[in-house]
């Protein structure tokens, strides 16, 4: 038998269902199932996805039999509808639409009015006694025929925009200009039935053959053209970037066409079950009278309100559907309740009314805000539509970033200036006056002013400005820059990497595209879009929302990987906690010496480098004990019973000494010491690339009492809270190691030193672990060894990253924007985890990691541990818990709620594990036991 490859609907009975999406596309299977619930749905049938995909196999014709299936699905739309196709007295008009499985908004062609022809406009117009409407439809199907089936389909590429549909609509402008009007309404029958036959002259000039007036030949035109465009370059570009495979094909919709521009009973308009805006549980839609459906969306004319409840200040004064056309109204409501009850979701919807009778055009799920979608997902639950998981899917991970930072009000937005772009680094908005220096930026903010801090790129010494900004703005630096680290962590907002921004220090002023911008000039920062704005935009702040507090009850039990923060104060901590996190998954000892505001501990650290032999270096690093002992203490207390990874000093030594002039003055009195000593020291330490020079664990290789402090104030911090019936759990890490022996060395002075806490404090053992970051290739690739010390990885994606590309983090701002626009990468590297590649550098490691050592603990602590889709990826190669600034931590919870959920329904998803190719790898090993006992850390001694 013939495939079926032309699936009927029209009122009450259809051949399709909802279910059928992958053969009928979004649009096809969603009127089939409007028609099977009885909906007014205009007749019409559906040729498959699987007939595009057949049509392109058998080089772009169709396949033998399916306009048969078309002729026989037209002759029933005929019988419901009671016209007939191409007939000189009572004729059907038809529209042809794309639909694919998944929607893909204007990026394919559509044709309207098929069907119109010598023989049927005057039927039509004797029919309707409306010649303006007719021939104002048949000049739309000219146009639209020969631009999208005659030369897109055609492959014909006119220079310069030159294409026949330009060529029309200048056409149109003459006539416009000799008639003396400017809009196209202003256009008589007569004028367009003239503009009709210049139309046809042109076409057949230009295209070298006629515009076909046979219907039957403008259907089978209008149904190919919609099939290749699914290769038009939009299209391809779309699906790219969405990463929707090339070969699902679209489908085609042939529906009968209805008209919402007969005069004054008629309408067209758009609406939503519920408020996409803010969720609110009220039918909201637009509607015009005598109007298209184009005319509706594009905005020349203001769209009325659908009903009395929603209008507002800008909407009181205009007619809405309920009041003008009540009888109607309550029908659309009606639908609208059947609809939302059928589907369980928000739909979107569209409708015609056409001399006083409505019709369906189109529903689908709705896209909404996340406060929108937050509100419905609870609102629902409540109405028993949902179940709790259902409620969780229906808000994406990245929606809950609106609830915590205050946002840029969209409507402001919409009709702001932009004046740039760079990358997204730090989420929100953010409004103020720019300030050029770390100075002025504390400066200004001290005298209550709001400023927005714009640097080249920022470093340590600029961290008290970018406090006091409100957002920050660099000209260079990528993802995980100093700026996008640290403002993230904060959660403020940020862009980086916007290139076009050079500033002109000299003249206290910014210069983008050649337009100069003074120091106190307002901006605006969409960090969460990059875009920069002209001047103050409106905010909205949402971060005090009950239900959203609600909703993250919902996620509380969706704990099969844990969600930490990377906090290095007990205020983030404290924070932290509050948004649900368990645990520190990185603390970087180095901000409290790089940071503001901590002169005393950063002289010692200073002297410390300075020292010329190691009694030197002990006695500084004596001093700084301290220091380093009370915040680690004060972490581990606020992170109680949660366990607290620290990591030991990561940054070349250079970072930590002072560049600006002031600043090494102020430490060198101190320690008493020359600043020019300082300088010249930091000139000798400088290395060519620091990123991957003396940094990590080479700096205990070399210094290994700077290692042994470190580890005794974290081991002492936790004797003396457990003395005080605190429980702390610290996770000691070494970062930036590539081979096994590194975190051998080290794990000697961690098993003397835990001994000897053990002791002083008179302990029977002491909870800690000790573990390694995972950030180098070689790291992962010998992950065997590594484990068989190593009680614990923590990915560090960041520095991963940059090997594993060859990237610089700091530097991919210059070339990034270009990779992405010509998709030589689909998305920042730093941002989201690069599964082929990075992903699986993570993957071998746990693997190899696993087989010396099952109980292996991994996480990851780089930005994408914050990032959903990288969470879902980690989820899937089985980490224990991912760790990202306290800001995401609800993101990062709900992200991997989504992959518990997903994974309960598909488990035939989770990644599957690896074959361990180095013989290494499967000697077993047994895992250490927690806690070390006074006996066992003294044998190890
Ligand atoms: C990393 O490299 O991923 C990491 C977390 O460390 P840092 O960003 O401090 O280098
Ligand atoms: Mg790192």
């Amino acid at each position: 038998m013939a495939k079926k490859y032309v699936y009927f609907f029209g009122p009450g009975k259809a051949d399709g269902t909802s279910e059928m999406k992958n053969l009928l596309g979004g649009k096809g299977a969603n009127l089939a199932e409007m028609c099977n619930l009885g909906l007014p749905v205009p007749a019409g049938f559906t040729v498959t996805t699987d007939c595009c995909t057949d049509y392109f196999a058998n080089k772009s014709k169709f396949p033998a039999g399916m306009m048969d299936q078309v002729k026989t699905a037209l002759t029933k739309v005929e019988n419901v509808m009671g016209m007939k196709f191409g007939d000189p007295k009572n004729p059907l008009l038809v529209a042809g639409r794309s639909g694919a499985r998944m929607s893909m908004p204007g990026m394919m062609e559509t044709v309207l009015n098929i069907g119109l022809s010598s023989k049927t406009v005057p039927a039509l117009i004797a029919k309707t006694g409306n010649a303006r409407f007719v021939y104002d439809s048949y000049r739309r199907l000219m146009m639209m025929y020969s631009d999208v089936v005659m030369e897109k389909a055609e492959g014909i590429e006119p220079k310069d925009d030159k294409g026949i549909r330009h060529q029309l609509e200048e056409i149109m402008k003459e006539v416009k200009q000799k008639k003396g009007v400017e809009l196209d309404t202003d256009l008589s029958a007569d004028d367009l039935k003239q503009l009709c036959e210049l139309f046809k002259e042109r076409i057949k000039k230009a295209m070298g053959k006629e515009f076909p007036d046979d219907p039957m030949k403008q259907l089978e035109g209008s149904i190919g053209a919609v099939f290749k465009s699914w290769n038009g370059k939009r299209a391809i570009a779309y699906r790219n970037i969405e990463n929707i495979p090339h070969t699902w094909g679209t489908a085609v919709n042939i529906q009968a066409m209805v008209f919402g521009n007969m005069g004054d009973t008629s309408a067209t308009g758009v609406a939503f079950t519920r408020n996409p805006a803010n969720g609110e549980n009220k039918f909201f839609g637009e509607y015009l009278v005598n109007a298209q459906g184009e005319d509706v969306v594009a905005g020349i004319r203001t769209p009325w309100p659908i009903n009395e409840m929603t209008k507002n200040e800008h909407t009181a004064h205009l007619p809405s559907l309920q009041k003008k056309m009540p009888k109607l109204y309550t029908q659309l409501d009606a639908i609208k309740n059947k609809l939302e009850k059928h589907y369980k979701n928000m739909q979107d919807l569209e409708f015609t009314i056409q001399e006083g009778r409505l019709w369906m055009l189109q529903t689908r799920d709705g896209k909404r805000t996340g406060l929108a979608a937050v509100n419905m997902a609870m609102d629902m639950l409540a109405e028993k539509l949902i179940d709790t998981e259902t409620a969780i899917l229906r808000v994406k991970p990245a929606q809950l970033d609106e609830f915590l930072h205050p946002i840029i009000d969209p409507n402001a937005e919409k009709n702001a200036s932009l004046i740039g772009k760079g990358l997204p680094a730090g989420p929100g908005g953010a409004f103020g006056k720019i300030v050029f220096t770390s100075d002025d930026a504390v400066e200004w903010a001290k005298r209550g002013e709001k400023v927005l801090l714009v640097r080249d790129e920022t470093n340590p010494e600029d961290i008290a400005g970018m406090r006091a900004a409100e957002g920050i703005l660099t000209a260079r630096g990528g993802m995980t820059s100093h700026a996008a680290l640290v403002a993230r962590s904060w959660g403020k907002c940020c862009i980086v990497g916007a290139a076009d921004f050079k500033i002109d220090f000299s003249k206290n002023e910014v210069i983008v595209k050649g337009k100069s911008f003074k120091e106190g000039h307002i901006f605006t920062l969409n960090g969460t879009k990059g875009t920069v704005y002209d001047g103050q935009l409106q905010m909205i702040d949402a971060t005090e929302n009950p239900r959203l507090k609600a909703f993250l009850k919902l996620i509380d039990k969706y704990k099969s990987m844990k969600v930490r923060a990377n906090a290095d104060t007990p205020e983030d901590a404290a924070r932290a906690r509050n948004f649900g996190a368990e645990g520190i998954g990185l603390f970087r000892t180095e901000h409290m010496f790089l940071s503001d505001g901590h002169d005393e501990p950063k002289a010692y650290m200073v002297q410390m480098i300075l020292a010329d032999n190691e009694k030197e270096r002990r006695a500084a690093l004596d001093k700084l004990f301290p220091f380093m002992k009370k915040d680690i203490k004060e972490t581990m207390k606020a992170m109680s019973g949660y366990p607290v990874t620290i990591r030991l000093l990561d940054p070349p030594l250079h970072e930590v000494l002072p560049s600006r002039d002031d600043t090494r003055e102020k430490l060198a009195g101190m320690i008493n010491i020359p600043a020019e000593e300082i300088k010249k020291r930091a000139a000798l330490l400088h290395e060519v690339n620091p990123m991957l020079g003396h940094r990590g664990v080479r700096l205990g290789i070399t210094f290994p009492e700077l290692t042994e402090m470190q580890i005794r104030a974290i081991l002492e911090s936790a004797a003396e809270l457990k003395k005080e019936n605190i429980k702390a759990i610290p996770e000691i890490m070494v970062p930036v190691t590539c081979d096994e022996r590194e975190i051998k060395d080290h794990k000697l002075i961690y098993d003397r030193v835990l001994a000897e806490v053990i002791k002083k404090y008179s302990l029977k053992g002491l909870e800690c672990m000790y573990g390694t970051m995972i950030e180098i290739p070689r790291a992962c690739l010998l992950s065997h060894q590594m484990a068989e010390t190593a009680e614990f990885f923590s990915f560090g994606t960041n520095d991963l990253t940059q090997m594993s590309f060859g990237f610089s983090r700091d530097d991919i701002g210059s070339f990034l924007s270009e990779y992405l626009e010509r998709k030589i990468l689909t998305e920042d590297p730093f941002q989201t985890i690069d599964q082929s590649g990075v992903g699986q550098l993570v993957q071998c490691s746990c693997v190899r990691g696993r087989s010396v050592n099952p109980k292996l603990k991994l996480g990851v602590c780089g930005e994408h541990g914050g990032d959903p889709d990288s969470i879902a990826f980690f989820y899937k190669v089985g980490l224990n818990y991912v760790s990202c600034s306290p800001f995401r931590v609800p993101i990062a919870r709900l992200a991997v709620a989504h992959a518990e959920i997903d994974a309960k329904k598909a488990p035939a998803k989770k990644a599957p594990a690896k074959k361990v190719p180095a013989k290494k790898a499967t000697a077993k090993k047994p895992a250490k036991k927690k806690p070390v006992t006074k006996k066992a850390a003294k044998k190890k001694k």
